[in-house]
């Protein structure tokens, strides 16, 4: 009954952990959660007013496909504001959340054969929709010892004459790693030398970072021409329901995943659009307090684990709200992958986290650290027990 293509796309992992998460919730069982990538902050007060406000201005009606004009210059002002980017209002698609962005792009440019250069770890649905648009993702292995970056050399060695796309998030999920500013522009080096390779920069992460502001790779203007930049509301304003992103891209680019969004799903939700135009206007200030708690948070759970589960090797993420340990001194015996660790710390230690699988890191595991410090400190002495005993 069911077609070739949905047999072959497994369910998000990270919604499918999630999921597992809360059926257990619902029995009863007293779970934390560390797997859903998503702010546990409410909606700002001056977001849910915008929202009501939109409600009583009447905006019930079809919004246009690619996202009412005015948002789209907001967003154009915000890319200039924030990120240095160039864009007019026609470059630029606002979707139901940055997922739709990435679906409708790879729909947009990607042939069965073509592929996409993933640095890994990679956000779990790039890898999943890119096999499901028939395309192969050619993966860059990196680990913990060098943050969880590509050198210059891996990226050489990738490019092949069926390169279509370079894909990543910066920051990155599930690493927390920021590339900066020079290693960008030394990657950037090599991308000039393949003009018809599209660069894909999912910034959704950008108001989450500790160190230096985050760089857009698109301002480098050699490359102007060649980056898709993508981002939304759900990560910064800590709106995830909301459900709204967008991408800017060369015209042609936008106006196939505006032709896309036609036929699926029209513009995305009006009230949320009137929604983004508050929100873009008032960019990072308003949000900074998520941030700093955020970076709290970063170092508690890190402070934690070298006290409780020091085998467990962490990195130092410099954004977004989540680690990505090296587990691999547990895989073994009956856990051989980080699926069974990750079902034996739901199942044991009543704490879900990501497999790092998913995420194409086999030695990792995502936790995200959404959670207040006091939920940080019974998560991680609960998996120091579970694991103890193995
Ligand atoms: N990109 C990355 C890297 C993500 O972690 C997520 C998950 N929120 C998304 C895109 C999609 O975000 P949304 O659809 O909520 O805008
Ligand atoms: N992006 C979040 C995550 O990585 C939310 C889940 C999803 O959109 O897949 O967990």
């Amino acid at each position: 009954m069911l077609s070739q293509r949905v047999r072959e796309l497994p369910e998000s992992a990270t919604l499918a952990m999630a999921r597992k998460a809360t059926e257990l919730k619902q029995k009863g069982v007293d779970i934390i959660s560390m797997s859903l990538g998503e702010p546990d902050f409410g909606a700002p007060e001056f977001l849910k007013e915008a929202a009501i406000q939109a409600i009583h201005e009447g905006h019930s009606h079809y919004p246009p496909v690619p996202g009412y004009l005015d948002l789209r210059e907001t967003i154009c002002e915000k890319l200039k504001r924030d990120n240095n980017l160039e864009y007019s209002a026609n470059e630029v698609v606002v979707s139901t959340g940055a997922k739709q962005s990435i679906a409708n792009l790879i729909l947009a440019t990607i042939n069965p054969g073509d592929e996409v250069i993933l640095p890994a770890p990679f956000w779990v649905s790039y890898y999943d929709v890119i096999k499901f648009a028939g395309g192969v993702p050619v993966i860059l292995n990196t680990d913990i010892s060098t943050h969880f970056k590509i050198t210059v050399e891996q990226l050489r060695d990738a490019f092949s004459s069926k390169t279509k796309l370079f894909l990543f998030s910066n920051p990155c999920n599930p690493s927390g790693s920021v590339y900066s500013e020079g290693e960008l522009r030394e990657l950037a080096k090599e991308f000039v030398k393949y003009p018809e390779v599209m660069i894909v920069s999912d910034e959704i992460y950008e108001y989450i970072t500790f160190n230096e502001q985050n760089f857009s790779i698109g301002s480098i203007p050699e490359l102007k021409k060649n980056v898709i930049t993508i981002n939304g509301l759900s990560k910064a304003y800590a709106v995830t329901g909301w459900r709204l992103g967008y991408l800017a891209a060369p015209e042609e680019i936008a106006k196939a995943c505006s032709k896309i969004q036609s036929q699926f799903t029209s513009g995305a939700n009006a009230i949320t659009q009137r929604v983004a135009v508050a929100a873009l206007k008032a960019g990072k200030e308003k949000v900074s307090y998520m941030r700093e708690t955020f970076l709290k948070r970063r170092d508690h759970l890190i402070s934690e684990i070298a006290k409780n589960i020091p085998v467990m090797k962490t990195n130092v993420p410099d954004g977004a709200f989540y680690l990505f340990p090296d587990v691999s001194a547990f895989l073994k015996g009956k856990i051989s992958n980080t699926n069974d660790l990750c079902q034996y710390l739901l199942e044991k230690a009543h704490v879900a986290a990501t497999p790092g699988e998913a995420f194409g890191c086999p030695r990792n595991i995502r936790l995200s650290y959404a959670l207040n410090e006091q939920q940080i400190s019974e998560a991680v002495n609960r998996m120091a027990q579970a694991l103890k005993e193995l």
